[in-house]
């Protein structure tokens, strides 16, 4: 894959040759780590865990990310698509309530390659888990094999976008992304355990020091799309050690603390004001014992 455009970063990476791009990931595609994973929302980890597969890599590089360890490009496994097929089933074979993709973007066109062929065979849904930094044009390769889209909708305003992603458009792209998501799904649809089998979950983590722009996301969303076209996951669980251990916590002090009581539920009462049905996370999620463990 040379000069790639596969993300909005259009930034031309040879992904063939070892000139990467700004998500670092060749175009074999590497798996970091395979689970059932119980810590997502209910009706994404059911009772027995979603059959998650992590991909190496990532388009966004955010300054606090969580799960750096493979974030920053190439390690794990590196699989053929019969691998990943196999990986797959035996996720499903092991009980898993759904096979959710997690920061696939970079390899939406070889997972949708992928998923052509595996879907009919697959009783599962499918959740697509992105950072919500993704193009129409590569999401419409998606259309038909993805059943619940699961995005981060993580900025307003374009400094803190550039500051904390380098993603100064990241609004602008993420919004777009996600009428494409609602349009391929429909409304959110759940089977009769609960199960989300259908529509669009948008995560938003609240940032310490920023409820501001978690307000202009909620009042978006609500505005352009209106609260039943989606669920809504809001999250208190930033950690602040990933930041700290980045090595640059001089940057930007906010980023240094948790988010308080007093700014998790405000941003809470708007998103009940406006009508969002969901989840709201307890305060005490803000712990890095619920991030999984990739060194292992
Ligand atoms: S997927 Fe990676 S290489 Fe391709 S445009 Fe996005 S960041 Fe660049």
């Amino acid at each position: 894959m040379s000069k790639c455009n596969i993300c909005p970063r259009g930034c031309g990476g040879d992904r063939s040759s070892g000139k990467l791009g700004v998500c670092n990931a060749p175009d074999e595609i590497f798996v970091a780590k395979t689970m059932l994973h119980t810590w997502e929302e209910p009706c994404i980890s059911g009772e027995r865990g979603a059959g998650t597969v992590f991909f190496a890599g990532c388009n966004l590089h955010c300054v606090y990310c969580q799960n750096k360890d493979i974030s920053g490009g190439a390690c794990g496994q590196r699989m053929t698509d019969d691998e990943l097929e196999a990986a797959i089933f035996d996720l499903a074979s092991r009980g898993a309530e759904c096979i959710e993709l997690v920061t696939p973007t970079h390899y939406t066109v070889a997972l949708a390659r992928l998923l052509r062929r595996i879907k009919p065979r697959l009783k599962l849904p499918v959740v697509w888990n992105s950072g919500g930094y993704e193009s129409v044009e590569a999401l419409r390769l998606l259309d038909g094999l993805v059943d619940v889209y699961l995005p981060d909708f993580k900025y307003f305003d374009p400094a803190v976008a550039n500051a904390y992603s380098s993603a100064p458009d990241y609004f602008e792209i993420a919004g777009r992304a996600l009428g494409e998501m609602i349009r391929q799904t429909g409304r959110p649809r759940f089977d009769g355990e609960g199960r989300m089998i259908g529509g669009v979950l948008v995560r938003h983590l609240v940032l310490p020091g920023h409820r501001e722009d978690s307000f202009e996301i909620l009042k978006y969303i609500a505005a352009e799309y209106g609260t039943d076209s989606v669920r809504l996951s809001l999250m208190s669980q930033y950690t602040p050690d990933f930041y700290i251990e980045s090595g640059r916590p001089g940057d930007f002090k906010n980023l240094s603390r948790r988010v308080t009581s007093f700014e998790y539920d405000s941003v809470m009462r708007l998103a009940v004001e406006l009508g969002f049905d969901g989840y709201f996370q307890r305060i005490s999620s803000a712990d890095r014992k619920y991030t999984p463990e990739f060194k292992k």
